[in-house]
C-alpha cells in the first residue's frame, strides 16, 4: 500500500512517516499544499492523509482541485479540534474519513484500515482470495491446507498488492513503487527473487511470468 501524507507540521509528519512505515505502508510525504496536489495526480497512490491546513494551497482547495479533476483516491482529512466546519466542508468536498488532532496513532491507523477495507471490499483485517488468506495485522499467510507462514515486510507488501490486483498483469516498476520503502534502491529485478519466494509458498503456477510485461497472481 501507498500513502501520500500531506502534512506541513514536521515533527507530527516524522513521527507519523515512521508509524506508517513501521505498519507495512511505503509512504512519500508532502510539506505543502502544492506538491500535494501535483503528486497525487502524477503517481498512484492507495490513499491520501491530508491535513487541511497546508502553506501554499490550503488541503480543502487541494482536495477540491482532485476531485474536479476526477482523482478518486481515497482521502482522510486531518483537521484542528473541534472545527466542525472544517469537518463538514472537508467531507462535502470530497474526503471518505477525517480525524481531528491531536490524535492518537492507533486511531489513524484503525481510519486507514477501515478506509482501505471499504475500498477493496474486505470485511475484516484479512484478505483471502481462493484458498490463499492474508493476515494484515499477523502478516501470516496460510493456505487452505497449511500452516500459517509469516512474511518478511517486503513480501507481505508485495503479497498484499498482488492479492488486490487478482488476474491483473503487474509491471515489475508498478511492483516494485507499491512495494519498497521510499529509500530503498527501487530494483525492479530484485522484485523476481520475491517473486519466487512467495511461489515457493503457495505454489508455483499460482504467479505467472508474462515475459517482458511482468507477474500475474491467478485465482
Ligand atoms: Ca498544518
Amino acid at each position: 500500500m501507498r500513502l501520500l501524507l500531506a502534512e506541513d507540521d514536521i515533527k507530527l509528519a516524522e513521527y507519523l512517516v515512521r508509524n506508517l512505515k513501521s505498519s507495512g505502508y511505503v509512504v512519500e510525504w508532502a510539506d505543502n499544499g502544492v506538491d500535494a496536489e501535483f503528486l497525487a495526480l502524477e503517481e498512484d497512490f492507495d490513499c491520501v492523509i491530508l491535513d487541511l491546513g497546508l502553506p501554499q494551497k490550503s488541503g480543502l482547495e487541494v482536495l477540491r482541485s482532485w476531485r474536479t479533476q476526477k482523482l478518486d483516491t481515497p482521502v482522510l482529512i486531518l483537521t484542528a479540534r473541534d472545527s466542525w466546519q472544517e469537518r463538514v466542508d472537508g467531507l462535502r468536498a470530497g474526503a471518505d474519513d477525517y480525524l481531528g488532532k491531536p490524535f492518537k496513532i492507533e486511531e489513524l491507523l484503525a481510519r486507514l484500515e477501515a478506509i482501505l477495507r471499504r475500498r477493496f471490499g474486505h470485511a475484516d483485517n484479512s484478505l483471502r482470495l481462493d484458498d490463499i488468506e492474508l493476515d494484515i495485522d499477523a502478516r501470516t499467510v496460510t493456505m487452505a491446507d497449511g500452516e500459517s507462514i509469516r512474511l518478511t515486510a517486503i513480501e507481505f507488501r508485495l503479497l498484499r498488492y498482488l492479492m488486490l490486483n487478482p488476474d491483473r498483469i503487474l509491471s515489475k516498476t508498478e511492483l516494485s513503487e507499491h512495494v519498497y520503502e521510499e529509500e530503498q534502491i527501487k530494483d525492479s529485478n530484485v522484485i523476481e527473487v520475491y517473486v519466487n519466494r512467495l511461489r515457493s509458498i503457495l505454489g508455483k503456477e499460482r504467479i505467472t511470468t508474462h515475459r517482458g510485461q511482468g507477474y500475474r497472481l491467478s485465482i
